[in-house]
Formats: C-alpha cells, structure tokens, sequence
C-alpha cells in the first residue's frame, strides 16, 4: 500500500525509532507514548486490522508475539508486567489501518481500560 503510513515507516520512507527489525517484522517507538515503554510492532505485510488477518497469517501473528515477549525482557519488563494491545475499529479507536500491536509497560495499568 503505497499510501500507508505504517507500510512507509517499515521500508524506512519515514523515519522512526527502531527498537528490532528483520524481512518480516518491525518494531519502533510510539510517536506519542502512553507509558514510559510503548512501542509499536508490525509486520511487512499490510493487513489492515485483526478483521483481515487470514489462515496463511498465523505464523506471522505468533512471531510478532514472540518479538513483544522479547523485547519485553531487554527492556526489564518480564517480571514487573506489561500490556500488549491490537485496536480493531472505531469503538477500539484504531487510528491506522496497518496492523500494530502496542507493547507498553514502565508504569502500572488500569484495568478496564479507558
Ligand atoms: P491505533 O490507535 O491505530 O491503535 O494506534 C496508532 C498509533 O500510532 C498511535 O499510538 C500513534 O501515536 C502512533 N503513530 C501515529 N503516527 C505515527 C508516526 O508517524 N510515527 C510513530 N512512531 N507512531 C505513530
Ligand atoms: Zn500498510
């Protein structure tokens, strides 16, 4: 998707703070982050939301999991805890339609989310 915001940051067209990349999966910092740790973690691919992922893109969903729990650890966040969010639509308040998922942690979180 050549206008797609999150499919330009991954070919690097946008700059942004990358934390792990490889041919398939990107993860860089939150423009506008909710807690000292939010980062934003996504696939080359562009899947629009959880609504379109497919059969062929379960592999794909698990390692970007397996990249969260990762990361988590360099940042010391294993054992205090962490939160990791895919919005879906409007009422979820997706804001790009390029599947991400939010890793926070640093602070404690309230539940039920806002
Ligand atoms: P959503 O609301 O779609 O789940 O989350 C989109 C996230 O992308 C927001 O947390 C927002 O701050 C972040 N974001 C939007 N534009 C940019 C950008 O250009 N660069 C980075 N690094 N993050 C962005
Ligand atoms: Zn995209």
């Amino acid at each position: 998707m050549s206008d797609c915001l999150f499919c330009k940051i991954f070919k690097k067209e946008i700059s942004s703070r990358i934390v792990y990349e490889d041919n398939e999966i990107m993860a860089f910092e939150d423009i506008n982050p909710q807690a000292p740790v939010h980062l934003l973690i996504i696939p080359a691919k562009h899947i629009e939301s959880i609504n379109d992922i497919k059969e062929e893109d379960k592999e794909l969903i698990g390692k970007m999991f397996l990249i969260a729990k990762k990361i988590a650890k360099e940042k010391g966040l294993s054992e205090s805890g962490y939160r990791t969010i895919f919005n879906t639509g409007k009422d979820a308040g997706q804001a790009v339609f390029h599947i991400h998922l939010h890793l926070l942690g640093g602070r404690k979180m309230s539940w039920p989310p806002g």
